[in-house]
């Protein structure tokens, strides 16, 4: 059985209820999990209010701020994970962000500073969230971060974000191989494409969506629940023997060849 209870999960990318980490959320909760939610703080506090009321109803025991550029707030996180819990069992990495002028039109005309915000929000932060998350992960552990099949193959518009998929994904396999001495695996999910705030700054998410609907085995596209529920199987016992993989959660999308 899916069982989850007793563990401590930290979750970060919940924007709103759209939010594939909103879904993760739920089924970590629904399994009996322990949580604790960082959202991305604006200088408005409208993004804390927000979210804090939407996870409310999931009783998270740990509500912080976390913008993954700010080394000092990132380091604040694992802090107050040390203090309040002691130990921490499952790391949520599901937030990711590139320039939407980089998200449409010819690749090659991405900035240098384009390239660097896309692939340090979205890439080096699994890396940066890792390391803080390893030391407490004192009873072994499971990270679970999120990607896409631009991260290797070429998908019109995905242009930056495809790079940063690429270079998480070999994250997900360097940090596998290291951690798993410690019993900490490394995952990924590879998303089919959902409506979401992130995704809608990718030009032509509609007409990607359409066409997975009209050629994915499943004739479908995958909800946020699809990916929470492979999220806590990646983050249970169920899967003690996976690490360093990258799970396609995409209606089978990606086998197709036409
Ligand atoms: P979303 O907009 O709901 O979530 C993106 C999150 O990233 C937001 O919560 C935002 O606050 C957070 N974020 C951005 N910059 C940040 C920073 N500097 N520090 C901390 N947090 C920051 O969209 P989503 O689609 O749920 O995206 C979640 C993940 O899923 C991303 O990695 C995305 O690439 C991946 N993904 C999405 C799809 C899709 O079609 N929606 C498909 C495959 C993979």
């Amino acid at each position: 059985m899916l069982d989850l209870t007793g563990k401590n999960a930290l979750v970060t990318g919940i924007a709103n209820n759209r939010s594939i980490a909103w879904g993760i959320a739920q089924q970590l909760h629904a399994a009996g999990a322990n949580l604790g939610i960082t959202y991305l703080p604006d200088a408005t506090g409208k993004m804390e209010k927000k979210v804090s009321s939407l996870v409310e109803p999931l009783n998270p025991s740990l509500f912080l701020p976390c913008n993954v550029q700010d080394e000092d707030q990132t380091q604040a996180t694992f802090d107050a994970i040390k203090e309040k819990w002691g130990q921490l069992d499952i790391l949520i990495h599901c937030l990711a962000f590139a320039h939407r002028d980089d998200l449409m039109g010819d690749f090659s005309n991405v900035s240098r500073q384009g390239f660097q915000t896309a692939l340090d929000i979205s890439a080096y932060s699994l890396v940066s969230l890792a390391r803080a998350a390893k030391p407490l992960m004192t009873a072994g552990g499971s990270i679970v971060t999120l990607t896409y099949l631009g991260g290797v193959r070429v998908i019109p518009n995905y242009n930056t974000m495809g790079i940063a998929k690429a270079a998480l994904e070999m994250n997900v396999r360097y940090l596998a191989a290291e951690m798993g001495a410690q019993q900490i695996r490394v995952n990924g999910i590879s998303a089919g494409p959902i409506r979401t705030l992130a995704s809608s700054a990718v030009g032509g998410i509609l007409d990607m969506i359409h066409h997975v609907e009209e050629v994915a085995p499943l004739r479908r596209t995958v909800t946020q629940q699809e990916v929470g529920s492979t999220a806590a199987f990646l983050c249970s016992d169920l899967s003690s023997g996976i690490t360093g993989q990258i799970l396609y959660v995409d209606s089978g999308y990606a086998i197709m060849g036409m």
